[in-house]
């Protein structure tokens, strides 16, 4: 009976971003919007340039929602900006989202 329940659960909005960034860091092509659906998922890492360690923005261009993940490793191959970068630059590579955790 709880194994039922549990599995009739649905997930939190913050698990099914994090299913996001799992697509994300694994490349799939098939990346959507677990808001909307829509295949318009962007992302930017921010982080520390020497450690790679971050700080993960995601977001959808259709929605406009998004969220946050921090203390991610950012790969090497991954465009990353760093933290210290004013807001008026910051703004360039990150969208004003609606914060969705
Ligand atoms: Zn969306």
């Amino acid at each position: 009976m709880a194994k039922k329940l549990r599995q009739k659960k649905k997930l939190s909005k913050h698990e099914r971003w994090l299913r996001t960034y799992l697509q994300i860091r694994d490349k799939d092509p098939n990346v959507k919007c677990p808001i909307c659906g829509k295949s318009d998922i962007g992302f930017q890492h921010v982080g520390n340039i020497e450690t790679r360690i971050g700080t993960i923005f995601i977001w959808c261009w259709s929605c406009m929602n998004g969220t946050t993940l921090g203390r991610v490793s950012i790969p090497l191959e991954i465009k990353m900006i760093p933290l210290e970068l004013p807001e008026a630059e910051f703004r360039k590579y990150v969208p004003d989202i609606k914060l969705d955790f």
